[in-house]
């Protein structure tokens, strides 16, 4: 069997779910697992709903009407007839928001937020589960959420992989012998049978982890880009195809934040030997790359640009030296904040990080290091990540770049810089 991924740019308007029926049909005859995102830009416009409904602003109905209208725009323009179910099964859908937004607001914000972002990936796949049926590829639309079993970390869920993956194996293979199925990327569920989010970008993720509890020959996350390129074509002209990529490189170009792949997507692929395949959905012929066991390694740069990045330097009230102790308390910090550390450096009387600029988690950081620590930071700068670096790579970069921090090993170097 196989898993197939599609990203929210691939269904973002009828025409991208009819596009997507394509490419499944040429595969008709495969046993099929389809995870799918999103629509188009829905999980940001679930973020501001939430956040509106959180902070009480008066805006939250008008998000929440603009979502419903962009759906059901791209309804009307698959379904001809007023009559199909799946205008019932999305209008209750929205009607499981409305009962959330009709209640004050639980108090733990990254809660609400799974109850309610989780709800892009479940009308997107009933969409098109209904689509892919009303033209004759017969599916059955699953929820994810009985499968991904995680822990309650909202927003971070951790999977229980033994738990999820026996689930996975007992019910699925039997579906598969004759449909496909279709299922939602990036949600999972708790025990007490909450919804729970993987992570932004996590659908990649989802395809992983049904790909290795299925066995799977392999797994597609379908892009609108060729494949893996050397860089991302929003900040580079001049980029690349990878055609192989060894599973260490790609968890490296992930973890540094090539944004085409998910970071936790790999490693459970690499532990069962699945090739990963990147393709486009525009060209669904051409061969893409493939990530898998090869030995070739990556023979030309990659670049990995990362902007709204802020640089924190972190040093002792007492002008002490930075000490393991200090370390571990700002370690602990980050921790429980859930930020992640992009870059660090650590000199003898100062520590400095480079993380992405978050307006909730940031300011909250740096109020609780300023009572242990004196806290300088700078923001609005750039993250550029080079991996099997030159000088001429690194020259041609640095263009109009002032430098404020350089990270640098035997492959990779990283800079975080300011515009001059
Ligand atoms: N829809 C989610 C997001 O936009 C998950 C994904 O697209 O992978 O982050
Ligand atoms: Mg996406």
């Amino acid at each position: 069997m196989q898993v197939f991924k599609f990203g929210g740019a691939s269904v973002k308007d009828a025409d991208g779910v009819k596009n997507l029926t394509s490419v499944v049909e040429l595969y008709k005859d495969k046993q099929l697992l389809i995870v799918i995102s999103a629509m188009g830009k829905t999980t940001n416009a679930l973020e501001d709903l939430v956040k509106s409904y959180f902070y009480h602003k008066d805006d939250t109905h008008q998000i929440l009407d603009s979502i419903k209208e962009y759906h059901f725009n791209i309804i009307s323009n698959l379904f001809k007839e007023k009559q199909q179910p799946v205008i019932d099964d999305i209008s209750n859908s929205f009607v499981e928001i409305d009962w959330i937004l009709e209640d004050e607001p639980h108090d733990d914000f990254d809660f609400v937020y799974d109850q309610i972002v989780s709800m892009g990936e479940v009308f997107s796949t009933k969409i098109v589960s209904a689509y892919l049926n009303l033209i004759g590829l017969k599916n059955k639309w699953i929820d994810a959420r009985s499968y991904i079993q995680t822990d309650n970390t909202y927003r971070e869920g951790k999977v229980d992989w033994e738990l999820s993956a026996g689930l996975i194996a007992k019910d699925l293979p039997k579906v598969l012998q004759d449909q496909m199925i279709v299922t939602q990327g990036f949600i999972g569920g708790t025990s007490e049978n909450f919804t729970t989010t993987l992570g932004r970008e996590g659908s990649d993720y989802t395809a992983a982890i049904f790909a290795y509890s299925l066995d799977a020959e392999n797994v597609t996350i379908w892009k609108d880009v060729p494949g893996v390129l050397n860089a991302d074509p929003k900040w580079f002209d001049e980029t690349q195809k990878l055609e192989q990529l060894s599973y260490l490189d790609a968890i490296e170009l992930a973890y540094y934040g090539a944004t085409v792949i998910h970071p936790k997507t790999i490693k459970p692929l690499q532990n069962k030997n699945i090739p990963l395949l990147v393709r486009s959905f525009i060209s669904p012929q051409e061969q893409g790359t493939t990530i898998s066991d090869t030995k070739a390694l990556l023979d030309i740069p990659s670049f990995i640009f990362k902007i709204n990045q802020v640089l924190i330097s972190i040093s002792p009230l007492d002008f002490s030296f930075i000490v393991e102790e200090n370390l571990s308390d700002i370690f602990a910090l980050f921790h429980d904040l859930g930020i992640k550390i992009n870059t660090m450096h650590n000199s003898a009387i100062s520590f400095s990080v480079s993380v992405d600029y978050d307006e909730r988690k940031i300011p909250i950081l740096i109020e609780a290091l300023k009572s242990n620590f004196k806290v300088r930071y700078n923001d609005n700068l750039e993250l550029i990540t080079i991996r099997h670096y030159n000088q001429e790579t690194v020259d041609r970069v640095l263009e109009n770049k002032e430098i404020l921090l350089e990270v640098k090993s035997r492959h990779t170097i990283q800079m975080v810089v300011k515009k001059v």
